[in-house]
């Protein structure tokens, strides 16, 4: 799992975190809620790797890590399957096999062959939000970071999203960590909110959901 340990963090002389404790098992799903600027991507951005931890202590015991941005930062010149594809080049996949697994990933999040050959700026932006997902799940990722990826679709779409990504789970243990502000999203999502309040910010609450998420229902 991932545990963060008396996490602090400042930008210069500005304290944004203060000692954060947070831990998140195999296949559960934390949201982060709090006032814009409370440091939740910060947080998110330590548990990347992104920013360099300098006080406190992440244990990442997740063997791939994956991160959705709250845009889909696609490259336009590539096309929609390459876009999949990108980060098993990087493994070092051969481009037969790494095609095919991004066009079965791209295919299960809903893009037709069509839509996989088509370049970014081509796609709605909640085709664009599948490509997105897809490429971060085509990696097989035991841990998903997620920072507002879907606040700029429309309600319908969201829930899509969370219907692709519950079903993701459901078939493996996949651990999510989302920012969001969107309460529905975290009652339909996550099986613990922890709210982050103040300057600098803590851990002020922590509200645990006893029916595990997907099998909650759609009434609102
Ligand atoms: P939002 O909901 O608006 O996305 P947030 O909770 O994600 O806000 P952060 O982006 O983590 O907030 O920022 C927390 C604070 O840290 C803000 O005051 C921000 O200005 C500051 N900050 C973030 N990144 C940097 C940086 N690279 N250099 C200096 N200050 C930064
Ligand atoms: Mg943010």
């Amino acid at each position: 799992g991932l545990q963060v340990q008396g996490l602090s963090h400042a930008f210069g002389p500005r304290a944004v975190l203060e000692h954060i404790d947070l831990t998140l098992p195999a296949g559960r799903t934390l949201a982060l809620v709090g006032p814009s600027g409370s440091g939740k991507s910060t947080l998110l951005h330590l548990c990347a790797g992104l920013l360099t931890v300098r006080e406190g202590r992440i244990a990442n015991g997740f063997a791939c890590t994956a991160m959705l941005f709250q845009q889909p930062q696609l490259l336009p010149w590539k096309s929609v399957l390459d876009n999949i594809a990108l980060g098993l080049k990087a493994r070092g996949v051969a481009r037969a096999a790494r095609q095919a697994a991004a066009r079965a990933m791209g295919r299960a999040m809903g893009l037709d062959e069509l839509a996989l050959a088509q370049f970014p700026p081509q796609l709605s932006g909640g085709m664009q939000s599948r490509a997105a997902l897809a490429r971060a799940l085509v990696l097989q990722p035991d841990l998903l970071l997620l920072d507002e990826p879907f606040s700029a679709l429309d309600i319908g779409m969201r829930q899509q999203m969370h219907r692709l990504l519950l079903a993701e789970q459901a078939r493996r243990p996949l651990a999510v960590l989302m920012i969001t502000h969107d309460v529905m999203e975290a009652v339909a999502l996550a099986d613990t909110v922890l709210v982050l309040a103040g300057a600098p910010a803590r851990l002020r609450w922590r509200l645990d959901l006893p029916v595990p998420a997907g099998h909650r229902d759609d009434a609102w």
